[in-house]
């Protein structure tokens, strides 16, 4: 599943490409995504100028120019591919997934004068959404947590939701209503820099412990942003679903490799808890 970074990595270089150019055209192979395609959609893109490309949590906005906008989610398998007239052979603008384009599951195609963006998603769990204007953009995001990256997810937020609270930490923090953008792997790697045990129940988590929250989720976030970053820059670097970038893990996918901290003796643990994968040091998290 595309988390955060992925997506952000993705918006950074649609922005690049579509940013004040034209949508000469739209395709739709298959409008039955999660949920179905808006029936004008076609009709709301053509001839419109992209004026913004935006990011919140997982979610891509498109602005138009004719104060409409268009979000897209990548749900579990969704990719967005850049193919230009020339037809390089890597196309795709995330790093978790193959570079080349899929010949199957090309649902959408956006056409600009010399290139084309497709919308590639087996699974079928991503969508498009067509908002009316700025207040219902506004009110669309109203429903979702704070983004972990914004100013709004602070000490006196977390203090006030964890208090009461008798889920475990991990699953919280994948709770995209509690703080939006925060996925799987991403989860593992915080709690590991935090010294926190997944299964923490929330209301036992201390003062101390929210301080280390806030800073390490936003700590770990901005370098996967980073580190994907600069792996998009040079193709040769990605391999398939084995980007470099994991190399990069402390605790995700290292079941049974000895912990990275200096002087400790543990080994990282692996756990089904609520459902998904859970990667923890069996001596420094607590
Ligand atoms: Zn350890």
């Amino acid at each position: 599943m595309p988390e955060l970074p992925e997506v952000e990595i993705v918006k950074q270089s649609l922005k690049k490409k579509i940013q004040h150019k034209k949508i000469k055209k739209v395709i739709v192979s298959n409008r039955n995504l999660r949920f179905k395609l808006h029936k004008n959609f076609e009709k709301i893109l053509e001839n419109r100028f992209v004026k913004k490309v935006l990011r919140k949590s997982k979610y891509l906005i498109l602005g138009l120019d004719n104060s409409k906008y268009c979000i897209i989610h990548l749900g579990m398998s969704g990719t967005i591919h850049l193919m230009d007239k020339t037809k390089n052979k890597n196309t795709n603008l995330s790093f978790y997934q193959s570079p080349i384009l899929p010949k199957k599951h090309n649902h959408i195609e956006i056409f600009f004068s010399n290139f084309k963006i497709i919308y590639n998603d087996p699974r079928r769990f991503g969508y498009f959404f067509i908002i009316k204007n700025k207040l219902e953009l506004e009110k669309f995001f109203l429903k979702i947590g704070p983004e972990v990256l914004s100013k709004k997810l602070n000490f006196k937020y977390l203090k006030k939701k964890l208090i009461n609270r008798k889920k475990n930490i991990k699953n919280l923090l994948l709770d995209q209503n509690f703080i939006s953008g925060i996925g799987n792997i991403y989860s593992n790697e915080i709690l590991f820099y935090c010294k926190i045990h997944p299964n923490k129940i929330g209301f036992k988590i201390t003062n101390k412990e929210i301080k280390k929250l806030l800073y390490f989720s936003k700590f770990v976030i901005k370098k996967a942003i980073k580190y994907g970053g600069s792996s998009i820059r040079d193709f040769k670097n990605i391999k398939g679903s084995i980007g470099s970038f994991q190399l990069e893990f402390n605790v995700y996918d290292r079941e049974n490799k000895k912990c990275l901290i200096k002087g400790c003796n543990g080994k990282i643990i692996k756990k089904f808890i609520s459902n998904r994968s859970s990667f923890f040091c069996n001596i420094c998290q607590k």
